[in-house]
């Protein structure tokens, strides 16, 4: 079964619990586990990894994200900038029989998805 995430790539989003919280950052990857869903958001839950100098690297550190659970984080709306939920509606395509489902912020009752 596909796991439903109203959180998309290149969302911006803020860390609701965990030792990230309170960070903002732009999502850019959703990582799907067995039955979990999580992210990797830009700049926050960066690990260290150290790494030996070989014949292809000078060694050293080396910093990236780690994947944070879906559930830590919530996503900010870029029209009202608050965090928000997301409600569905549906819009209708220009040429096109079928109307497109795209989310709506709940509060602010802005279209987040651009057209
Ligand atoms: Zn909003």
């Amino acid at each position: 079964m596909a796991i439903k995430a109203n959180i998309k790539k290149d969302d911006r989003v803020e860390v609701i619990s965990g030792k990230n919280r309170g960070k903002v950052g732009r999502v850019k990857k959703l990582v799907a586990d067995k039955k979990r869903l999580r992210v990797i958001v830009e700049n926050v839950n960066l690990i260290t990894r150290h790494t030996k100098p070989g014949p292809n690297s000078p060694g050293g550190k080396l910093e990236k994200e780690a994947p944070l659970d879906i559930s830590n984080v919530a996503l900010l709306c870029p029209k009202c900038h608050e965090r928000t939920r997301v409600a569905h509606t549906f819009v209708p395509v220009v040429g096109s029989g079928k109307p497109r489902k795209v989310r709506v912020c709940k509060k602010c009752s802005e279209q987040i998805d651009e057209k």
